[in-house]
């Protein structure tokens, strides 16, 4: 992993590179949202590498012309290969807007992802107001090492 530091035996720190990666993803009640709050801030969004799901970032791409690499759809697999990127340490930060009011077919898949972000320490974005938090924070164009504490490792060595 790049970039990773060992502060001790159970914490790692790991600096975040100037161009944030950041995974979008977003159920289907959910994407006129996303996309709404991604073309707003489309113009910060072009200075980090974006990553998505496989129909939010084909609509991101084909709606607002946003350079973005798309891994499996989410029900097939996405949100499980975006935790295992987060787990590897190439993702740096996730807007998520999973469906409130709906059951999802892949809902563990959905807790798996939001499990491993919170293990990880990346941060997580679950609904417009916290999006913009984030997008608008100085920390998303300063340098940013982010702690992580393998707790669950720890106590299976
Ligand atoms: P999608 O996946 O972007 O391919 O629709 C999102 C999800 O349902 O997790």
């Amino acid at each position: 992993m790049d970039g990773v530091e060992r502060q001790d035996d159970s914490t790692l720190a790991m600096e975040m590179p100037t161009r944030r990666r950041v995974a979008l993803v977003a159920h289907d009640n959910r994407k006129a949202d996303l996309l709404e709050w991604a073309r707003y801030n489309r113009e910060s969004l072009l200075a980090h590498d974006l990553l998505a799901t496989g129909t939010t970032g084909k609509r991101l791409r084909q709606e607002l012309g946003l350079e973005v690499t798309t891994v499996e759809s989410g029900p097939f697999g996405g949100d499980v290969q975006i935790g295992a990127m987060i787990t590897e340490g190439t993702i740096d930060m996730l807007v998520f807007f999973w469906d409130p009011l709906e059951p999802q077919p892949h809902d563990p898949d959905v807790k798996a992802l939001l499990r491993v972000a919170v293990v990880w320490n990346i941060p997580i974005a679950c609904n417009r107001a916290t999006a913009d938090f984030l997008i608008s924070s100085p920390l998303m164009t300063s340098p940013y090492e982010r702690l992580t504490q393998h707790i669950a490792r720890e106590k299976t060595a």
